[in-house]
């Protein structure tokens, strides 16, 4: 059978019609019968359970009670009527009633029903002493649980019995609108529409997974699974549907990206460093600290793909200050040993400033000239650096951007250091690429200290060789975290003069959500004005730091705080990433419950890097939502980058993670969660890689099926994380 039936437009479907097929057209982007099969309830409804109204508890999910109408109050009704005749209320006017009342009984309780719409036609229907089901989301409201716009159904029409699961009785709900609503489009229109769909579209859906593979991993088939999904037989069926879907979509997506890593691995071209050279010798020789296990491990690991001939690709993660500097001065001196020049490259001027600094310290023994460049290199030192790295005298470069404009010439690029990749977007890093002189790509070593739950990391980067340093250099004290609400203020002020006092320096900072948000300045100014009035000036020293600033003020300021000269920065999340002063004990973040887990977790990563002790105070108003509390305690109960991650992408999804909210995913899952199906992500990847360790090219018989899939635009991923 062909595709027409999947292609067929769903105006065609009896219960659609052109009107109700644009509202899907336009609400959904829903357009033909094969849209419609795969969008899928995003959860069930077990209708044949009945509550008792005793037993209702505002937390559920949604709450069904059988239940008879007691009275019915109309709030904002004209008092010259009679509300005990009935007959007079025919001449109600309705559109000047607010709100309507019904309080329903079912001898264990009564529960009060809640209407603003669709007044006059509820009014008529719920006749006191008739019995309704009554379907909704039950919410507590003055001590008391009520129910707004519950779906109303005549008793009579389902089963008396207050049993589990009848067969079929489990519905799906399914993504609507207020639109979509308006035009007829309710939950049982809608289960009658995919009905249709089904009955028109299962027969032209193939499978799409050979034999074997359901086999082997205990998979229903396609059309099994797209019956179920919508009208699930039971429990059991339903999940089995899930999980079939699942695993196919994140099986086809880890076979996309496992066969480009693949065909990268095997191709011949990377520029082979096998030594390891003077350089990086004396530069370990003399480290002022031995090396952490996990550092050496990655260094290996690093050193191993710089010598294989092929070009590196690797993802470094480490949590801040783990020591992620030291791994990349150390890669660097392997490429020059080699013959080759590194580059650094940082997201903003002060980090690039900053790990210039810090590697000229590592590099004294080594006698390799590094340089720095940035927008504001002065067009002397400009011309300067482009001839040191033309003809070769630089054999470390630092910088932001500015690496990459088109006049910077190098003699031979072999590595590419890239900090915080996310920043960078895929035109530049190729920009880099085209850097490299000797006609192969430099190897390129992504270090990112924001860290990406492994499931996520696998699709992003999946096809990236990931190395993590899951180690802290040794005696790092723990951060303690404290939650406090702006009654504590005089206390915190107090804390923070004791800190002061005894040598140590202190972070405040504002959020900063919006670059261009007024309210965040004024909040940012206004905070640092009653800093410099409850610590006055010459006292104490405060610098203030934010993304409105001249380069050279900012600069100023941060350097002023850097160099101890400032006892109190106050700044907008510009401090964010990598400012290194190990005398900083405390750092304060105001109106805390709006950065998200990971910014939280950068900002604290900002202290206890040196000797001291070191507080992290989350500042936040007295009410919270539910999720900002979640964020707060988690802060105060780990200090762990990848357990808070994860419950990041847990809580807002991977799409809004740090790290992925430029770039987006590369494809968009349908069915599968990164947040929630790890599981069954493991299990796919398993078997994606146990294929094509058997057929690479899925040239054989059993494996066309696959390649034929894979053609399909949906696996076709943005080459994203190729950084090269
Ligand atoms: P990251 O860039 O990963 O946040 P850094 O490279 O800035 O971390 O390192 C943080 C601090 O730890 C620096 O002061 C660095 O000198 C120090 N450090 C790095 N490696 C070690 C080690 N193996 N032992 C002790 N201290 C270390
Ligand atoms: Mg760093």
């Amino acid at each position: 059978m062909g595709q027409n039936g999947l292609d067929m437009e769903i105006q065609y479907l009896p219960g659609v019609g052109p009107k109700r097929a644009e509202l899907f057209r336009k609400e959904l982007s829903i357009t033909t019968v094969g849209d419609l099969l795969r969008l899928y309830p995003f959860r069930y409804i077990d209708k044949s359970s009945i509550t008792r109204i005793c037993d209702a508890r505002p937390d559920m999910a949604y709450l069904q009670i059988r239940a008879k109408v007691v009275k019915a109050e109309l709030i904002g009704r004209i008092p010259d009527k009679d509300p005990s005749d009935p007959a007079k209320d025919k001449a109600l006017k309705f559109n000047t009633i607010k709100r309507m009342s019904v309080w329903v009984s079912d001898g264990s309780g009564d529960m009060e029903m809640v209407f603003f719409k669709g007044i006059k036609w509820m009014y008529e229907k719920l006749r006191p002493g008739q019995e309704f089901i009554f379907f909704g989301k039950p919410a507590g409201f003055n001590g008391r649980i009520n129910m707004v716009h519950p779906e109303v159904d005549p008793a009579q029409n389902v089963s008396k019995e207050n049993t589990p699961a009848a067969p079929g009785t489990m519905t799906g709900v399914y993504t609507s609108t207020e639109r979509l609503k308006n035009g007829g489009v309710t939950g049982k229109v809608m289960s009658r529409i995919i009905e249709a769909a089904l009955d028109k579209g299962l027969p032209c859906i193939e499978e799409s997974l050979p034999e074997y593979i359901m086999k082997q991993c205990g998979l229903v088939p396609v059309h099994f699974a797209l019956r179920n999904i919508h009208f699930p037989k039971d429990m059991i069926s339903l999940e089995k549907a899930k999980y079939r879907l699942k695993f196919e979509e994140l099986f086809y997506l880890q076979l996309s990206l496992l066969k480009q890593k693949y065909i990268r691995s095997r191709a011949e071209h990377g520029i082979s460093m096998p030594r390891v050279g003077d350089a990086f010798n004396r530069c370990y020789e003399a480290l002022p600290f031995p090396l952490t296990g996990a550092q050496k491990r990655v260094i290996t690991e690093i050193r191993n793909d710089m010598k294989s001939g092929h070009q590196m690709n690797r993802l470094l993660q480490g949590d801040v200050g783990s020591g992620k500097t030291m791994v990349a001065v150390l890669t660097a001196l392997i490429a020059i040993g080699n013959g080759f020049q590194a580059c650094i490259m940082a997201p903003t001027e002060v980090l690039a400033q900053q790990h210039y600094r810090n590697i000229l310290r590592f590099l004294e023994p080594t006698g390799i000239k590094a340089a720095l460049l940035t927008g504001s290199s002065k067009a002397s030192e400009r011309r300067e650096v482009h001839s040191g790295l033309e003809d070769g005298s630089i054999g470390i470069i630092v910088g932001t951007h500015a690496l990459i404009e088109d006049n910077v010439v190098f003699r031979n690029l072999g590595l590419a250091i890239i900090d915080e990749q996310h920043r960078f977007g895929v035109e530049q890093r190729s920009k880099l690429w085209r850097k490299s002189s000797c006609g192969l790509p430099p190897h390129v070593l992504v270090m990112t200290a924001t860290p990406i739950p492994r499931t996520l990391a696998m699709t992003l980067y999946g096809d990236l060789d990931v190395s993590v340093i899951d180690e802290l250099p040794p005696g790092r004290k723990p951060v303690q975290t404290i939650h406090a609400t702006e009654g504590k203020r005089p206390a915190l002020y107090k804390f923070m003069r004791d800190q002061i006092a005894a040598g140590r320096q202190v972070f405040i900072v504002y959020p900063l959500i919006n670059e261009t948000e007024k309210l965040d300045y004024q909040s940012l100014e206004a905070g640092a004005e009653e800093i410099m009035q409850k610590f006055p000036f010459p006292d104490y020293k405060t610098a203030v730091v934010h993304g409105k600033q001249l380069n050279d003020v900012k600069k100023f300021n941060m350097d002023a705080f850097a160099a101890g000269r400032a006892d109190i920065l106050v700044a907008t999340s510009v401090i964010e990433v990598g400012v290194d002063v190990p005398n900083a004990s405390v750092m304060v973040i105001e109106s805390a419950e709006r950065f998200g887990l990971s910014q939280l977790h950068q900002l604290r990563g900002r202290v206890g890097r040196g000797s001291e002790k070191s507080y992290c105070v989350l500042m936040t108003g007295n009410r919270m939502s539910k999720e900002s509390k979640h964020r707060i305690e988690l802060m105060c109960a780990t200090e762990n980058g990848f357990e808070l991650a994860e419950e990041d992408m847990k809580m807002r999804g991977p799409g809004d993670l740090e790290g992925t909210q430029q770039s987006g995913l590369p494809i968009s899952l349908n069915i599968a969660s990164l947040a929630k199906d790890g599981m069954i992500l493991n299990a796919a990847r398993d078997c994606a890689s146990a294929v094509l360790d058997k057929d690479p090219a899925l040239s054989s018989d059993r494996n066309q099926l696959l390649r034929k899939e894979l053609r399909k635009e949906k696996y076709q991923i943005k080459d994203y994380s190729k950084i090269s």
